[in-house]
């Protein structure tokens, strides 16, 4: 067996242990939660939790914990041990189904955008038995949802399960209206593919940008940066690789397959790219990965960055969610498929996506939106902020043949048939062309490209999930009243192409045309991710929500006040390190050079030789101009943090500030340090530079 094998899956409690360990008939109970959401007995819990503890214990686990995801975005875990005083002053290990169903975390630690005030502060967590538990540093994870102890949800899990069984539900319906009578379930995949940065770690503790905020705040270009094209797919250097080869080991043990693995665009910059699996195991798995990428790291003497845009001026970080639509006997949905029924039911199945998409396309920019990827998106290195879909030629000409009046019906041959064309067999798009889209159909799935790299893709899954079950469950209503089936499905495809067509875009979606064009469309354009968190309380979006009972109208309110909080926060963050950093190193560093400068024109001109000084008393100008000039930016920066600090207005408004007043003026008092780098020596710059940071790995 080769090493792969004999590791996969073994610090996962997984199906086939499971298989092996639990009496038959708790095995199959447990099954039938897993796949078709019946509830769980107690009964059936105690037998579980009991060879769950057998088992993690056998492997050297000494604790457990309640693994969940709350809002901020990383996970939280609180560890219990599993021993349990016995009266003769000895222990037992002991782990009950209690335990295992149900735990207590206080809501109050987490972030709940107000519902604390109305609800109870207590919150629970609840065992999630559909994504496996494993053992990580000797400790047994679970992972959990977690709710207030009135039912609103706290995290990021409870909405992604709620929205794949919506998705499920009105899924299985459109497929029985074409005449599947077996399927019982379908479900959402996902394949995250995952950007990162790696730094060696005596040049990230010695940037308190990197350490505070995850990117940094200052920086210089350097001289050589992404245009020779050298980094992207280029050799792994030893260092990289042996750290590579640690990760895959314990992502493989955590039953994580990691596949691909290459150098990216940027210098130091490198993606990860598992096989995909369900939308809940592929989030959780994500989670796992990016707390690898870090631990691991740190064991190579490496810092892993996953901020979406470490470096001004150098490729930032995304992440990739592929996804797509399969049912349980594993049809991809979104697989053209070469019967003609099929294919009117693979366009339906597109047109919906379309139809969401559009319709909710400043939902889907929320979720892709994060205060980092505020530097990515519209930049030219990654999609825009406008919502837009690659179809790519064929498909596109297909579906226009249809809105302008051509019905598809089937031939004699028993193809689809759209006038003349056949739907032809569609090449898996595996080119560049739809790099600069932010929605591209590549074959057999969508590839989601705003997603930020920092960021758990949860949210990008449940609204994509919900707004698309909610086109099916509308699609599905039509079609089960439909006198004549075929009919209503040409005039479903012609309506969504007529209406929600202006989504599609197979042209270059970093031009300036577009960016005009997509305004003709009427498409939004949401420069900022502040002003697309507004949508959270846009009524078609808390009705979509509502109505697929993923979020109720008072947790998309709770959602609303958590975003914006976090975004006031993070960039309160910044303008603070950047405050501490200019006043108490670039500033002395810089004030330093002027003086050594200055004493050099002293002795010269104490020597008596009548030398030409011009150049000193030059660069000691230059110094000292832009040494005022920076001290000025400083003191613009603290009014304008201040008065966003201190304003009383709204939440929304108040972020407003940060993003308006106190984010434009860090970008001012950055460029005039950036200006002093470039001249001051070397030797008294306080900080690793841009080129000391990206090419010493
Ligand atoms: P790329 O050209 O973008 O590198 P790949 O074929 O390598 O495309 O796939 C990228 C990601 O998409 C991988 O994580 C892969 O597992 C995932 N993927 C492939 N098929 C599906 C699918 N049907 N649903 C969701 N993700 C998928
Ligand atoms: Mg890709």
């Amino acid at each position: 067996m080769s090493h792969i094998s004999e590791i996969f899956g073994t610090n996962v409690f997984n199906d086939s242990v499971m298989r092996e360990r639990l009496p038959k008939a708790t095995y199959k109970a447990l099954r039938k939660t897993m796949d078709e959401g019946l509830p769980l007995t107690l009964e059936i819990a105690e037998v579980v939790s009991s060879c769950m503890k057998d088992w993690a214990i056998e492997k050297g686990a000494t604790h457990y914990t309640h693994w969940f995801q709350p809002m901020t975005g990383i996970t939280a875990e609180k560890h219990d041990s599993f021993i349990n005083p016995t009266e003769d002053g000895k222990v037992i290990l002991e782990f009950s189904g209690k335990e295992l169903i149900k735990g207590e975390a206080d809501g109050s630690s987490f972030p709940t955008g107000g519902l604390r005030a109305t609800f109870e502060a207590r919150g629970y967590t609840a065992w999630d038995c559909t994504s496996p538990a494993f053992i990580k540093n000797n400790t047994l994870y679970i992972p959990t949802a977690f709710c207030s102890y009135t039912g609103e949800t706290l995290d990021k899990k409870t909405p992604l399960l709620r929205s794949m069984e919506c998705l499920s539900r009105n899924a299985v319906r459109v497929l029985r209206i074409f005449g599947n009578n077996t399927v019982k379930k379908v479900t959402a995949t996902v394949g995250p593919e995952q950007e990162y940065f790696l730094i060696d770690k005596k040049s990230y503790d010695k940037r308190k940008d990197l350490i505070f905020t995850g990117r940094t705040l200052f920086g210089a270009k350097a001289p050589k940066g992404q245009e020779m094209d050298d980094h992207y797919y280029g050799s792994i250097k030893d260092r990289v690789s042996a750290f590579m080869k640690d990760l895959d080991e314990e992502l493989w043990k955590l039953g994580i397959s990691a596949k691909t693995e290459h150098n990216e665009v940027a210098p130091a910059q490198h993606e990860l790219a598992p096989i995909f699996s369900n939308a809940n195991i592929a989030t959780d798995h994500n989670q796992i990965i990016m707390e690898l990428l870090k631990s691991v790291a740190l064991r190579h003497g490496l810092v892993c960055l996953l901020h979406e845009k470490p470096f001004a001026g150098v490729n930032g970080s995304g992440k990739h969610n592929n996804w797509s639509l399969t049912t349980n006997d594993g049809q991809n949905l979104l697989d053209p498929g070469k019967t003609p029924h099929e294919n009117a039911q693979f366009l339906i199945f597109l047109c919906a996506v379309i139809k969401a998409v559009d319709e909710y396309a400043d939902l889907l920019r929320l979720a892709a939106g994060n205060p980092g990827n505020d530097h990515r998106l519209g930049a030219n290195e990654a999609p825009p902020a406008i919502i837009s879909i690659f179809l790519g030629e064929p498909l596109t000409k297909i579906l226009e043949q249809i809105a302008s009046g051509e019905d598809i019906c089937t031939n004699k041959a028993g193809k689809v048939t759209v006038g003349v064309s056949t739907l032809p067999t569609l090449p898996k798009d595996t080119t560049d062309r739809n790099r600069t889209s932010p929605f591209a159909f590549t074959g057999n799935k969508f590839e989601f490209r705003m997603v930020g790299s920092s960021a758990s893709i949860a949210s990008p899954n449940f609204f994509l999930n919900t707004i698309v079950a909610d086109v099916l469950e509308q699609f599905a209503d039509r079609m089960e009243k439909a006198e004549n089936l075929e009919a209503e499905i040409n005039c479903i495809i012609k309506e969504v192409v007529q209406k929600n067509g202006r989504i599609i875009f197979n042209g270059n979606g970093y031009s300036e045309e577009w960016v005009a064009e997509a305004e003709r469309r009427g498409l939004p354009n949401i420069k900022s991710y502040v002003e697309a968190i507004k949508c959270l309380l846009d009524e078609k979006n808390l009705a979509v929500m509502e109505r697929q009972k993923v979020f109720s109208r008072v947790e998309m309110h709770s959602r609303y006040e958590i975003s914006l909080e976090k975004y006031i926060k993070t960039i309160n963050i910044e303008a603070l390190t950047m405050l501490e950093m200019s006043k108490r190193q670039i500033l002395p560093a810089v004030i330093n050079f002027g003086a050594q400068i200055a004493n050099s024109i002293n002795q010269i001109k104490s020597c008596g030789v009548d030398a030409d000084i011009s150049a000193n008393e030059e660069l000691l100008k230059e110094v000292t101009s832009l040494t005022s000039q920076l001290k000025k930016e400083i003191k613009t920066l603290e009014e304008k943090l201040t008065k966003a600090q201190e304003s009383n207005q709204d939440t929304y408004e108040q972020g407003m500030l940060y993003r308006n007043e106190v984010l434009v003026q860090m970008d001012n008092l950055r460029s005039v340090a950036d200006k002093l780098e470039s001249i001051v020596d070397a030797k008294l710059w306080p900080f690793p530079t841009y080129a000391d940071i990206l090419f010493n790995i």
